[in-house]
């Protein structure tokens, strides 16, 4: 039987068949992921056979099918280890807000990075704009402006006052999409307003650090009543960037990849050669500079998140 792998504890799997049967799963023998040592190798969105066991409800995972895409997480203690968080992504939505926390443009950008090396389409979803005062509208605006123009849609909303969230709803019909974003910014709030029916856990972010209770690290798949599928990171606090070489990383600006072939260098570095197109452009105004800065702080290995 192949069905869709919807939640797992990494020991468990939980499997949804096409007719909506759901299975509990765990898997036989030991699945490989090539030049990847993995903790769990199966993971939510990925498709599975599985065969039932027999007198019980359970059942064993025996194939891993391939994988459009998929992204992980790098264990912390052990780099060399990196643990799948999902599987078969059509999309990538992170959840950032201006207030309470605000989320750094370097963040935003680490996470679009991630989502080009990927090849996941991404957007972001602007929150709690019910806190913004008419100086914090204009940021917010400066900020799409920024994103927009470089191919990311924006939405504004507030899960508080449910506002503009059924544009977030039609752009995740019919697709899988991630959600992610540093705790606080209001992403259970938010799909809990996408799915009442889930009522996820929402809370002060004090509560939940200092009681040691966001420890779930395993993402969660729920199937959208309109069409589609939305993934829950909780307690994933970034994507895990892929090693990318440095040579790389401009192509994962698509402002700066529109313009590597008109470097004078083919080898252009872009950070103080002569003849540089991307430097021209953000001279000019064309590259924003807080794109640019966050592509050097990457380039230069420095840690650009909080
Ligand atoms: P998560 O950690 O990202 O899942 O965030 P939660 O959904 O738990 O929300 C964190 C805090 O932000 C809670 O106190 C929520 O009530 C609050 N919050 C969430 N969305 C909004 C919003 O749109 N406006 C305001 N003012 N507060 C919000
Ligand atoms: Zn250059």
């Amino acid at each position: 039987m192949q069905g869709l792998v919807t939640k797992s504890t990494g020991s468990w799997y939980q499997v949804q068949t096409s007719d909506g049967d759901v299975v509990d799963c765990r898997i036989k023998g030991k699945f490989r992921i090539k030049g990847l040592t993995t903790t769990n190798p199966v993971a939510v969105g990925d498709i599975v056979d599985f065969e039932l066991e027999p007198e019980q409800k359970t059942g064993l995972i025996v194939k891993l099918h391939d994988r459009k895409n998929y992204i992980i997480r790098k264990s912390i203690n052990l780099s060399k280890q990196a643990q799948v968080i999902a599987a078969n992504l059509d999309q990538a939505f992170l959840v950032v807000t201006l207030a309470s926390p605000r989320t750094s443009l370097g963040f935003i950008d680490r996470f679009l990075v991630t989502a080009e090396a990927y090849d996941i389409p991404a957007a972001l979803i602007f929150n709690k704009l019910d806190l913004f005062s008419d100086e914090g509208l204009e940021i917010l605006a400066d900020y799409k402006a920024i994103y927009e123009d470089i191919g990311y849609p924006c939405f504004e909303v507030s899960a508080l006052q449910n506002h503009n969230i059924g544009q977030v709803k039609d752009a995740l019909k019919d697709k899988v999409t991630l959600f992610s974003g540093h705790s606080g910014v209001g992403k259970s709030s938010l799909i809990n307003r996408i799915l009442p029916e889930l009522e996820l856990r929402t809370g002060d972010i004090s509560d939940w650090s200092d009681k040691g209770m966001h420890t779930t690290t395993f993402a969660e798949m729920f199937e959208l009543p309109f069409g589609g599928f939305l993934i829950d990171t909780p307690g994933i606090r970034e994507l895990g960037i892929i090693d990318i070489e440095k040579q790389e990383l401009s192509h994962f600006f698509p402002e700066m990849r529109e313009r590597l072939n008109d470097c004078k260098f083919y080898n252009c570095r872009h950070i103080n050669e002569p003849g540089c197109a991307v430097l021209e452009a953000v001279e000019n105004g064309e590259i924003d500079e807080s794109r640019y800065s966050s592509y050097l702080s990457i380039y230069h290995g420095q840690d650009t998140r909080a």
